[in-house]
């Protein structure tokens, strides 16, 4: 059993000093409305504004004093660069305050794994930045957004998310952004983390860590967005029996892009016509990383392919991965010296 940490309400009768978290809303399901309590689908996404976020949960003000703030309200489904550049700029200027102790984002589930990546490599501060959201909307029978939002807060407050890089607060658990992906297309046990475990779990309100995640982040990462303006374009080809798919590789990178990671099958092997076409492409400076479209377990690139200059994303999947060759590209267009980020994060 790992440390817990009980939320800050009282103490021997005496009012403790509550932290200050900023809730930060992007959208999704746990602003999602329809017309009828029954319907968990075809509802739209992104529509009920922070405040009646809050509002649907006033025991967050028993935990912290809280602010929001309407950053977007959209599907994640549309999830940008400059939504991610907006949020990890905006995320350090607050954490360098005083005024303010923590972080919480409301977010859309569909992408939310690669949104907590990509801030558990760019944020500059140890104090807690956690992701929630809901797989049922707001308007639902038995909605799961109010727990999950009061969880997020409680542990943005705990002292004991110190340190511990982005994480994600879903379904009473807490998932590290490193390793947490989401696994099922509807039902409220969505979020884990295959390769490692729960990370830990909050019951009323008292935070529980089962482990620490060892890979650099946040103020040991060597990765810093807070300058840029834009993102270097990586995208995913998705491998499969009979791949015709070599064609889409020459398109995407007549598209500019600079870096492809392949969701290989099996322990990430490729087609050899696309193998090919990568093989061609990276002789024009194209990056090529290897992760599986399997889920779980780690894809080394064989000698072979790490020969050719194939990256292996070990237990990245194609869309954490992709995040990790983006801010790798912002630093160096070397095949080795991404290999060695690879190894690294
Ligand atoms: N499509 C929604 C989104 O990601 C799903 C959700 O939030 O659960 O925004």
């Amino acid at each position: 059993m790992g440390v817990t940490h009980a939320a800050p309400t009282t103490t021997q009768g005496k009012a403790m000093i509550k932290p200050n978290i900023m809730i930060l809303a992007t959208g999704g399901t746990i602003a999602g409305s329809i017309d009828s309590n029954i319907k968990t689908t075809g509802y739209t996404a992104g529509v009920v504004g922070i405040d009646v976020l809050i509002n649907a949960v006033p025991e967050i003000k028993n935990l912290a004093n809280i602010k929001g703030e309407q950053i977007a309200n959209i599907d994640s489904a549309d999830m940008s660069d400059e939504i991610w550049l907006t949020l990890t700029q905006k995320i350090n200027t607050l954490l360098s305050s005083k005024e303010v102790d923590g972080i919480v984002i409301t977010h859309g589930t569909d992408t939310m794994e690669e949104t907590a990546f990509f801030l558990h490599l760019t944020i500059k501060s140890d104090k807690p930045v956690v992701l929630t959201g809901a797989m049922r909307p707001s308007t639902a029978m038995s909605a799961d957004g109010p727990k999950n939002l009061y969880n997020a807060v409680a542990l943005a407050s705990s002292p004991l998310a110190k340190g511990k890089g982005v994480m994600v607060a879903m379904n009473d658990k807490i998932q590290s952004a490193r390793f947490v992906s989401k696994t099922h297309a509807l039902n409220v046990e969505t979020f884990k983390s295959l390769n490692a475990g729960d990370m830990g779990y909050i019951l009323d309100g008292i935070i529980y860590f089962n482990y620490i995640p060892n890979y650099p982040h946040t103020q040991k990462s060597i990765f810093d967005a807070n300058n840029l303006k834009s993102l270097p374009k990586v995208d995913i080809l998705y491998s499969y029996a009979n791949d015709g798919s070599d064609i889409a590789a020459q398109a995407l990178f007549n598209g500019n892009t600079k870096g492809i990671v392949v969701a290989g099958t099996g322990a990430g092997s490729i087609h050899k016509n696309q193998k090919d076409t990568l093989k061609q492409l990276m002789k024009k400076g194209l990056i090529v990383v290897q992760s599986s479209r399997v889920g779980t377990g780690i894809v080394l690139a064989s000698e072979a392919d790490s020969k050719l200059g194939f990256i292996g994303a070990k237990d990245l999947n194609p869309q954490k991965a992709r995040v990790l060759l983006m801010l790798a590209l912002t630093k160096s267009n070397n095949p080795t010296e991404i290999a060695k980020i690879f190894q690294q994060y």
